[in-house]
């Protein structure tokens, strides 16, 4: 089975802070790790090698330093890693980050399925799986929790809803976007990440003429959205919080919520 796993280097949010002067993300010194949703997609297609045979290769698209995040699914059991990176590709969109990761899996050849993360939790858009898909033509099953059978040209699976889930039998090649419920990530092992280092064993990393596109449908020239402004909301609601003896809270309470006109 020929696996291509979508992987994005995302800061670590619990280190992330905004300067509140121009509202961007402060990136410099925050620690930046594979997006958790992406250590599931890595997994599934390690282990779906190791069951049916064949290989898997990673493809990031980001500024040189996510070479990190394509070694680390290297020492995870990726056989190659390719990273997509160009100063043409910078201030990206949704629709030019899909279209460009289009293009380098359609210069990696053939293949049976694409994995994805359900969502990267820095843009938080969950449109880059869907988009893969419709540009590459190819049908695709988002929120999946369970890969129930793989046959030499479908496969079944389970994707999680609100209130249950979908069991959908999908022709290959396809395209998945999965859940952490899927499985549980495997540490990398130390042997591969030297050996994804090794001379030779170099990650390839290709620009915008390697993956056969114009500069201007790529980057911030290819992207269909902008962002005028961005700000952080103003919070109007302020909190009170009650505390003692639960029957005077409770009097408190219902005072204030009259008192608010809201009982
Ligand atoms: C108008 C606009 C301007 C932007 N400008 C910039 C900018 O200047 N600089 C900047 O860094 N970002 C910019 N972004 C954000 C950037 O477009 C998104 O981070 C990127 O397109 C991925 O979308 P997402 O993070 O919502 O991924 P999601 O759709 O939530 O990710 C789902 C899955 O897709 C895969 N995936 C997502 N991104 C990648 C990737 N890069 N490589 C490989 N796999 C991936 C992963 O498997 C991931 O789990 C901009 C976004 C918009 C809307």
């Amino acid at each position: 089975m020929e696996i291509i796993v979508l992987i994005k280097q995302v800061p670590d949010t619990t280190d992330v802070k905004i300067d509140p002067k121009t509202g961007t993300l402060i990136r410099e010194g925050v620690e930046s790790i594979i997006n958790p949703d992406d250590l599931h997609a890595i997994e599934a297609a390690v282990s779906l090698k190791e069951r049916f045979g064949g290989s898997v290769t990673a493809v990031s698209m980001g500024p040189p330093q996510a070479i990190d995040a394509v070694t680390e699914a290297m020492g995870m059991g990726v056989d190659r890693g390719v990273l997509l990176s160009d100063q043409a590709f910078a201030g990206a969109d949704t629709w030019a980050t899909s279209y460009t990761l289009g293009k380098a899996i359609e210069r990696l050849g053939s293949f049976d399925l694409v994995i994805c993360g359900r969502q990267a939790i820095d843009g938080d858009t969950a449109q880059i799986g869907p988009q893969v898909a419709d540009h590459l033509g190819i049908p695709q099953v988002t929120y999946v929790f369970e890969i129930e059978e793989v046959g030499e040209r479908h496969l079944i699976v389970k994707r999680r809803m609100e209130d249950g889930y979908e069991r959908i039998r999908c022709s290959l090649p396809a395209l998945l976007t999965v859940i952490g419920e899927l499985n549980e990530p495997r540490y990398p092992v130390v042997g591969a990440l030297l050996d994804a280092c090794k001379e030779g064993a170099q990650i390839e990393v290709w620009n915008a003429a390697d993956i056969g596109v114009q500069t201007s449908d790529v980057g911030l020239s290819g992207s269909l959205t902008h962002v005028i402004k961005t700000f952080s909301p103003k919070f109007k609601r302020k909190t009170k919080m009650l505390e003692g003896d639960p029957k005077a809270v409770v009097t408190e309470l219902l005072d204030e919520l009259k008192k608010n006109k809201i009982i």
